[in-house]
């Protein structure tokens, strides 16, 4: 009867999906890993680019506002004005001139106009009479007004700061220092605050696609995971069936032949010994013949857990074929599987199944060094085909290799 496959429950897919996801998450992981190490690295560049354009501009800005103050004192320095006052020692018109004009008057020995600390100045000479008499000196002052002239239009985020000569540029966030003049520099520079947050932008964006793709695969799993799980189911069917026999349940002849040759090489490795049992129910047609081949079925069924129930742990009981089976004793000498031979026999011999009796011939065969499965089966085979020539219901043992000389 073909046998329905069963649906799948819901735990079974969870834990499909559940699988697959812990499997999944290391390349995820990784993946997600080099993006972000590049992602980190590509923001960390753009913020340098960032900095180095809007120093470069603060650079040049400041350039022309100190350019445009020297010619505006080199004018001044040679306006009619100034020369008059200075001809006329008028030190009030002096003041006022300096003052107007926001330059810083240097006249023999005296200062006029008001002397900025925190500035950039640049000094002209004034001459009076063909003669050298001071200095007409054009002023930057290095305040907020002229950061605000050099940093309009720059990107928002970006800051400038003036450095004084000698002083060491402040470290916070990222930036960089360009001269200005007189050894006074200008640093165009990121806020950490800034810095962090676009970094955190980038993990968070990696992230997210990093949980994208789990998500996805968690969805993916779920919907494939009936189709998946009975293609697995399926196989491992297929694999089964083809090493148990379908009216008894006991392994096949081709499990046998894998298990015994596992065993032999056990057996081999550890030198323990192994000997095999092989069986063959007597006259067993003429069960067919008088009950019919149902009940030959039946009767088949109950010699085999027969031999289940009397096997031991480890043992392994197969049918090989119609009427015949086989049983493998590890660690078992030629004398313990003769008993075991015997013990099986005499059970058959006084099982009842409804109307039916049977009995069963053995051939014992135990292993050689170097042996190999035909050989070992060869040889109980030999010693079961001695059975049934000495009559059956009985067993006989194989005679194998040189002996020990003393039994
Ligand atoms: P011997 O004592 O020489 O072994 O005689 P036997 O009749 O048992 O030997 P033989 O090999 O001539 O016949 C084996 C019989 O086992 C013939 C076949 O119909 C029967 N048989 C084989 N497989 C099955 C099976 O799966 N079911 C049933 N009911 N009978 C089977
Ligand atoms: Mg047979
Ligand atoms: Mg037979």
């Amino acid at each position: 009867m073909p046998r329905r496959a069963s649906p799948l429950g819901i735990g079974l897919r969870l834990r499909l999906m559940l699988t697959l996801t812990a499997v999944a998450m290391f390349p995820i992981a990784f993946v997600s890993y080099v993006i972000v190490r590049d992602e980190v690295r590509n923001v960390t560049r753009s913020i340098d680019f960032e900095v180095h354009e809007a120093a470069l501009s603060a650079q040049a800005r400041f350039t022309r506002l100190l350019d445009r103050r020297e010619l505006h004192a080199l004018a001044a320095a040679s306006s009619p004005r100034l020369q008059a006052a200075i001809h006329g020692h008028a030190t009030t018109s002096l003041e006022q001139f300096a003052r107007r004009n926001d330059l810083l008057l240097e006249v023999d020995g005296h200062t006029y106009g008001q002397r900025l600390d925190h500035a950039v100045k640049a000094p002209v000479q004034l001459v009076s009479g063909g003669k050298a008499i001071g200095s007409v000196v054009a002023q930057v002052p290095l305040d907020d007004a002229t950061r605000r002239q050099l940093s309009a239009g720059d990107a928002k985020d970006v800051r400038l700061a003036f450095v004084r000569a000698g002083a060491a540029p402040a470290k916070d966030g990222r930036g960089v220092t360009l001269p200005l003049a007189g050894g006074t520099s200008v640093r165009a520079f990121l806020p950490g605050g800034v810095v962090s947050h676009r970094r955190n932008a980038a993990y968070v964006r990696v992230v997210e696609a990093g949980l994208l793709a789990l998500a996805g695969l968690m969805l993916f799993t779920l919907v494939l995971a009936r189709p998946l799980l009975r293609a697995f189911r399926w196989t491992e069917e297929q694999a089964s069936e083809a090493r148990i026999d379908a009216l008894t349940g006991l392994a096949n002849r081709r499990a046998l032949e894998e298990i015994l040759a596992a065993e032999i090489s056990r057996a081999h490795r550890f030198a323990h010994q192994l000997a095999v049992v092989l069986l063959d129910l007597d006259r067993f047609k003429e069960i067919n013949d008088s009950f019919g081949h149902a009940a030959g079925d039946v009767m088949l069924r109950a010699v085999s857990r027969l031999l289940i129930s009397l096997a031991r742990q480890g043992d392994t009981v197969v049918r090989w074929g119609g009427e015949e089976f086989v049983v493998v004793l590890p660690e078992t000498d030629l004398a313990g599987a003769q008993r075991f031979a015997e013990r099986l026999r005499r059970t058959i011999e006084a099982q009842q199944v409804g109307d039916m009796r049977t009995s069963a011939s053995c051939g014992v065969a135990t292993m050689l060094p170097d042996d190999t499965v035909e050989a070992l089966l060869g040889a109980a085979d030999q010693a079961l085909y001695q059975a049934k020539s000495n009559g059956r219901n009985r067993t006989e043992s194989a005679v194998r290799g040189p002996r020990p000389a003393a039994a």
